[in-house]
């Protein structure tokens, strides 16, 4: 028994997403030193006894909602919570639900840090030093307009943490290695348009420089620097997993999409993240009337465009990826003018770093064909050959796939599998996520599931 390594850390019941007890194994041991009076020791709980140890689900959904009432979007429906969020990074209602954040941590015994990109470490002591256990996410959102912020979208992770405190404190639990709850500066990229970037920071893959040197994309002439110390959240501990380690890094997160529900499993155990790359595409052609050129004799950049990603939806499905075009801009832009100049947005997706790069081979290759007039897939194979148009490739984002930890990945199925055991096993699903998170930049420096 000696290195059996057994922490159990977060005791979460809510509604239908629910996590209980996530074990650190690589960070604990087993102690035998007897505990204080009526404090009980994590690892020397009984699965009884554990069995008692539940969250409460409507503290959680009420804190949760009241500290939505700092950044509030827009009303969509008729119920008191049915109001989305608007909380961008650094805003001043950010710094209200960070102050909200310290304050409730501070309560609950942990000790507060603050890093040079505002993330915040709240840490509850444990009986030995070394790295602590942490759940987290962020609190900040999208817009209030495009794309709609939400109530749980990150906001979940960190009050799921923060209830497992609270649990923790009512039950006079204490744990081998301390614990405690992160929130992450501008996960989403909304006001400062870079994603996960003070996590990046913290994992080395960003310069702080750079990060700091970030303004904002309303054409303001704020930094994500200037923001920080104007809310007073320009922390003095470096940004860096060197001198400020994590044990292990779990977060609970929506999933986002419809996986869960389609298969009607509860709970996600996710394994990893999807790989994605993101591209601006430029395709060239040359302005002309409409009613006084014939279609031999032009170059339509939009008709072309329409082709191409037409084409990379095709292409996807036969590699079993996923690409989608969420901007699309035209020049000149007028009803009697063919567009000269169509630049869109490629994301392409997949669970598999390989797919992902034959994905792009073969629309590199094939979107140059197209726009030259070559049926390919049968886009060219109806209408008028035209004279062509020249097609440019920017890489926005690259991000390739990422795979958890396995021990974290079991924590999290063996704590999903406890919470429904009387059900059937095929509620809890594992599944690869689609979306980047935090955790995404935290897994290559420390043990982590979500
Ligand atoms: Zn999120």
């Amino acid at each position: 028994m000696a290195h059996v390594a057994l922490q159990k850390l977060f005791f979460f019941r809510f509604g239908s997403a629910v996590i209980n007890s996530l074990r650190a194994h690589q960070y604990s041991r087993l102690l035998s030193t007897t505990a204080r009076r009526g404090v009980k020791l994590s690892t020397q709980l009984t699965v009884d006894e554990l069995a008692t140890v539940k969250i409460n689900p409507e503290r959680l959904w009420n804190t949760l909602h009241e500290t939505c009432q700092w950044g509030q979007g827009q009303r969509w429906g008729k119920g008191e919570t049915d109001v989305g969020m608007s909380r961008l990074a650094l805003s001043d209602a950010d710094k209200q639900v960070r102050d909200w954040f310290v304050e409730t941590t501070k309560g609950l015994g942990c000790h507060v840090s603050v890093d040079e990109m505002g993330n915040i470490f709240a840490v509850r002591p444990g009986r030995k030093p070394g790295p602590p256990t942490y759940a987290g996410s962020h609190l900040d959102t999208q817009a209030k307009n495009k794309p709609t912020g939400g109530r749980y979208d990150g906001i979940l992770g960190i009050h799921a943490g923060i209830e497992a405190l609270k649990t923790m404190n009512d039950h006079d639990i204490e744990t081998e290695f301390s614990t405690g709850v992160i929130n992450w500066t501008n996960e989403e990229g909304a006001r400062f348009p870079q994603l996960m970037v003070a996590s990046g920071v913290w994992a080395g893959l960003i310069p702080l420089e750079r990060a700091h040197s970030l303004g904002e994309v309303s054409g303001g002439t704020a930094t994500q620097k200037s923001e920080l110390e104007r809310i007073g959240y320009h922390g003095s501990v470096r940004a860096s997993h060197k001198t400020n380690p994590i044990g292990a890094h779990f977060e609970l997160h929506i999933e986002q999409g419809q996986i869960l529900e389609s298969s009607k499993a509860r709970i996600g155990v996710v394994e990893g993240v999807q790989a994605y790359r993101w591209y601006t595409i430029t395709v060239t052609g040359r302005d002309c009337h409409t009613g006084t050129t014939d279609f031999q004799s032009r170059s339509d950049a939009l008709l072309t465009a329409a082709k191409l990603i037409l084409h990379s939806h095709n292409k996807a499905t036969e590699l079993g990826c996923l690409a989608s075009t969420g901007i699309l801009t035209l020049e000149p832009g007028s009803t009697n003018t063919v567009p000269g100049v169509v630049r869109f947005s490629l994301d392409m997706s997949s669970k598999e770093d390989q797919k992902l790069r034959a994905l792009e081979d073969s629309l590199k290759s094939d979107f140059a064909k197209i726009a030259a007039g070559e049926d390919i897939g049968g886009v060219n194979a109806l209408g008028t050959r035209g004279k062509g148009c020249s097609v440019e490739w920017v890489t926005d984002a690259d991000s390739p796939s990422v795979k958890f930890h396995a021990d974290c990945i079991a924590c999290v199925e063996e704590s999903a599998n406890n919470i429904l055991d009387a059900r059937s096993d095929d509620q809890v699903l594992r599944m690869t996520s689609g979306a980047g998170h935090d955790s995404v930049n935290v897994s290559i420096r420390a043990p982590t599931a979500m």
